[in-house]
């Protein structure tokens, strides 16, 4: 089988160092190789989200599980939380804090934009929540939230949950300095590694919040059953996935080796150059202008592009790219550009963009796409 270029918004594709670090025999869960690598792959996790104190847990699982349980180790039954949902993965928030008995406020923007800070100002003024939940990108809808701006909104008063899974590693998220309590995150989309971590980071005041609330309706879900195991990993709670640890722990050197600034840079100027060669096709976005994104881009299709088509051809010229979710379904397709996707993995997508368009002769200037892309990414590889 011939190997796709996997532009979905996650997975993201896995670099050769991390799929060999993930290729490596399994060994004990408790031998001193895979306990430096875990106390390694924790410590990197805080600087990528610049966290000096609070903890780091690394755990099998998706970021579903992540979700659930930064709101479950932080807020009880009966507390009240405020949702600030872009889409799809807001709702989700919602779904999960119904199940153990949360009571919830959404504040939801329309999909393609974030909730507006005023907007929360507003309502965190009138109403006392034990916890403010945003999504940092909505990965239905390509939509950046401003997050450090909602951070400043309500920062002394309640606890912060962002949910990074199509941010962290790739956009900046400052946690000390901006006042988050916890970034839940997984593993698959701006760090490169294959899917199976949930990672979650919380504050001193998040796990103050943890340890005061008693049992939790979780078990392998509880976060102080966690706790001593990634303080030290030689301990046991439940059998960790050794082989993804170490291709995460070998994703996190790849991020901190790259600089934290220069990748959050690269992310922008990718999604810069992927956005300036689809305008070049004539093609447009779904997510409005200034909550655009870096890690995706969510495209409208052009009268006569049918998706299902679409894709199967982008995919016979060796690229897969992702269909809408929810309200967009079949009118846009979604475009990850994260993690460690390389300047030549761009190229060869916008040529297989243009080859497919053209196969469904939709009209455009050739050669129009990459040139576009060469104009920002060139132009700038020399300043
Ligand atoms: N939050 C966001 C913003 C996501 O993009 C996703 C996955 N696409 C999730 C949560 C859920 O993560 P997972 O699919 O790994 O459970």
């Amino acid at each position: 089988m011939q190997e796709k270029l996997l532009m979905i918004p996650g997975p993201s594709p896995v670099h050769p160092r991390i799929i060999h670090a993930l290729s490596l025999p399994t060994i004990s869960h408790v031998a001193p190789e895979i306990v430096d690598e875990m106390k390694e792959a924790l410590a990197n996790l805080k600087k990528v989200v610049f966290c000096e104190r609070g903890e780091a847990f690394i755990i099998s699982g998706s970021g579903t599980l992540a979700m659930e349980m930064a709101l479950l180790n932080t807020v009880k039954a009966g507390e009240r939380i405020l949702v600030l949902s872009q889409g799809f993965f807001g709702e989700r928030m919602l779904k999960i804090a119904r199940c153990f008995g949360i009571e919830v406020e959404i504040l939801e923007s329309r999909w393609g934009r974030a909730v507006l800070p005023k907007e929360v100002k507003d309502r965190v003024s009138r109403g006392k929540y034990a916890a403010v939940v945003s999504t940092h990108v909505d990965t239905a809808t390509g939509a950046c939230a401003p997050v450090r701006q909602y951070a400043e909104l309500f920062r002394d008063e309640t606890i912060f949950i962002l949910d990074g899974v199509c941010a962290t590693g790739g956009i900046e998220e400052k946690m000390d300095e901006w006042g988050v309590d916890v970034i839940l995150s997984a593993a698959q989309k701006c760090f490169g590694a294959p899917p199976g971590l949930a990672l979650l980071v919380l504050s001193e005041r998040a796990m103050e919040k943890r340890k005061s609330m008693g049992p939790i309706p979780a078990y392998y879900g509880d976060l102080l059953n966690w706790l001593p195991v990634m303080k030290d990993p030689s301990k046991y709670f439940s059998t960790p996935c050794v082989n993804e640890i170490r291709a995460f722990t070998e994703a996190t050197r790849i991020v901190l080796e790259e600089g934290l600034e220069k990748r959050f840079h690269r992310h922008s100027q990718t999604a810069q150059a992927i956005r300036t060669a689809l305008s070049a096709l004539g093609l447009s976005l779904f997510t409005e202008e200034p909550f655009l994104a870096d890690t995706l881009s969510v495209v409208k299709y052009p009268e006569g592009i049918e998706d299902e088509l679409f894709r199967r051809e982008f995919a016979a010229r060796g690229v897969i790219v992702a269909g809408g979710l929810g309200e967009t379904k079949g009118t846009v397709f979604r475009m990850g550009h994260m993690g460690n996707i390389s300047q030549s993995q761009v190229y060869f997508a916008l040529e297989a963009l243009e080859a497919t368009l053209s196969s469904l002769e939709y009209e455009f200037h050739k050669g129009a796409a990459l040139e576009a892309a060469k104009s920002i990414l060139e132009s700038k590889a020399k300043n």
